[in-house]
């Protein structure tokens, strides 16, 4: 089994002074393969002031020095990006080929799209065109806690980490427990790159412990959550004490509208798009609403999507979907499931139990529920598997009001060929994000929700204004420097 049981502090890993042993699960398999430790708080005060005192002299770094380290962090990654690819799939189950690609994937694309963001940057400006007494500064707002998911790992880590230097802040990451070994060869790379002792620091833990010694402390400045929320909810209101800021990324349920004329493929893509990752995405479009003169097509076309969805471990290679991350997980969906089909809705494919020849793992079967209404707990709550719900609809005015009527506001998703329609449709949308037609938003576009999805942005110039303050002066002198 490997050990895995220290922190990384001060620019060295150490031993914890608190901590209590926790194991890591191969998904897959449902056995321990690595024992991490979880910190408490002694050790998460060594890490707070260790990113104290880094700040001291981090804002001082000149931007040509910021992006020097940042194309060194690429460099490494990009060497080690296989390597993180094998730690997320063995940790948290996706399947290795996506692994590799999409999920360490992820951390390359942001690391490059800061590095851009950084470049265009601009953190002394004028407040507009002759006001030349009248100064903007954006400064780094201080010590940061970075506190994140085990879904997209890598994905969550470089959204907060990148902007969090790039922007000369200091920072203690917490990366979930269920997935602390991607977070912790995060943690070599950024020791390989050479990024100054005490900028960076990690400590693994879990909420109630290290979670929420930094949610709470004076000497943490800031809090930039992705997770559950639940657990959203229990940082502000901890973080409310001192002041903080708090920059939440919460839970989805996308609202996918297919209307009549919308592409071929929309529902197919759609499944796909709901399943990918084995449904454990935030933004996963998890209610497709179709409208009525294609449902019925749209159904069968679903049903058969699914049952093309192979299921298989995480180790193999293909385009297949893995298990569920844990034991935890795997009951919430059995339980949705079986909710789903109590509550009345008419049950496609898939239902409760494992797939065909499977009988160790937290697999679960992909299911597609039908003529579903919008009060039901399965079109409500994020079911975080590979479960969609599918309801007629019959005009865009009816599309828009269920899609609204949700306590997330996410990304939804809009199918039509008719661009008139698609325009009007995505503004009025109550959600921080919309995909028209599988088109995908380029990188460095803000990625964060509205309502109970949280309130922050994450990704290119938003992404780094997370982490600045704003200074105005007045009286500013223009020609001195
Ligand atoms: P979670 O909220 O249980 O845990 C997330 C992180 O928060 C973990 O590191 C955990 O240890 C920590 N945590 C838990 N309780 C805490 C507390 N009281 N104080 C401080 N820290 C605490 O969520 P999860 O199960 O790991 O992740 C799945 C959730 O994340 C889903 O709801 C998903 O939608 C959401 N998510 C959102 C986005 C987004 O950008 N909007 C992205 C990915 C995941």
């Amino acid at each position: 089994m490997e050990n895995s049981k220290q922190f990384y502090i001060n620019g060295a890993w150490v031993d914890p002074i608190a901590g209590t042993e926790f194991d890591v699960i191969n998904p897959s398999t449902e056995e321990a393969y690595a024992q991490i430790s979880l910190g408490g708080e002694a050790d998460t005060n060594a890490a707070i002031a260790a990113a104290k005192e880094a700040f001291k002299t981090w804002p001082k770094s000149s931007k040509a020095e910021r992006l020097e380290l940042m194309e060194s962090i690429l460099e490494v990654y990009t060497r080690r990006s296989d390597e993180m690819g094998e730690t997320i799939s063995k940790e948290m189950g996706a399947p290795i080929e996506m692994a590799k690609m999409a999920q360490s994937g992820t951390g390359t694309s942001h690391i490059k799209a800061f590095i851009r963001s950084l470049k265009g940057f601009e953190f002394e400006r004028d407040l507009r065109e002759n006001t030349p007494n009248d100064k903007i500064i954006y400064e780094p707002i201080g010590v940061c806690a970075l506190i994140t998911p085990w879904n997209w790992p890598m994905n969550q880590i470089a959204l907060k980490v990148m902007p969090a230097l790039a922007t000369g802040c200091t920072m203690v990451l917490k990366p979930s427990e269920q997935s602390p070994l991607s977070g912790m060869l995060f943690a070599d790379i950024m020791h390989e790159a050479g990024v100054p002792a005490g900028v960076f620091n990690l400590v693994n833990g879990d909420g109630p412990g290290v979670g929420t010694t930094l949610s709470g402390h004076k000497d943490i400045d800031m809090v930039s959550f992705t997770g559950s929320t639940r657990a959203g909810t229990a940082i502000s209101k901890n973080a409310a004490d001192t002041l903080k800021r708090v920059s939440l990324e919460l839970g989805g349920k996308g609202a996918n509208m297919v209307f009549a004329d919308a592409p071929e493929k929309a529902v197919q893509q759609g499944v796909a798009r709901c399943f990918n990752n084995t449904g454990q995405s935030c933004n996963a479009p998890t209610r497709m609403l179709v409208e009525r003169s294609r449902y019925a097509e749209a159904v069968e076309q679903a049903k058969e999507q699914a049952e093309k969805t192979a299921v298989d471990l995480a180790s193999k290679e293909g385009r297949h979907i893995g298990p569920l991350v844990n034991a935890l997980q795997f009951d919430k969906v059995q339980g949705l499931i079986e909710t789903g089909i109590k509550e009345g809705a008419r049950l496609v494919t898939g239902g409760t139990g494992r797939p065909e020849g499977l009988n160790r793992g937290y697999f679960v079967r992909p299911t597609v529920f039908a003529d579903c209404n919008n009060d039901m707990d399965i079109m409500r709550q994020e079911i975080f598997g590979p479960v969609l719900s599918m309801m007629p609809f019959d005009s865009e005015e009816e599309a828009i009001e269920i899609a609204n009527d949700t306590d997330y506001g996410l990304t939804n998703y809009v199918q039509t060929s008719d661009g008139e329609k698609a325009n009007r449709v995505a503004r009025q949308l109550r959600s921080g994000m919309v995909d028209m037609n599988g088109v995908a938003r380029s990188s460095g576009a803000p990625f964060g929700g509205y309502k109970q999805s949280g309130n922050g942005r994450e990704g290119g110039e938003w992404g780094m204004e997370e982490f600045l303050e704003v200074k105005a002066i007045g009286g500013w002198f223009p020609d001195a420097p």
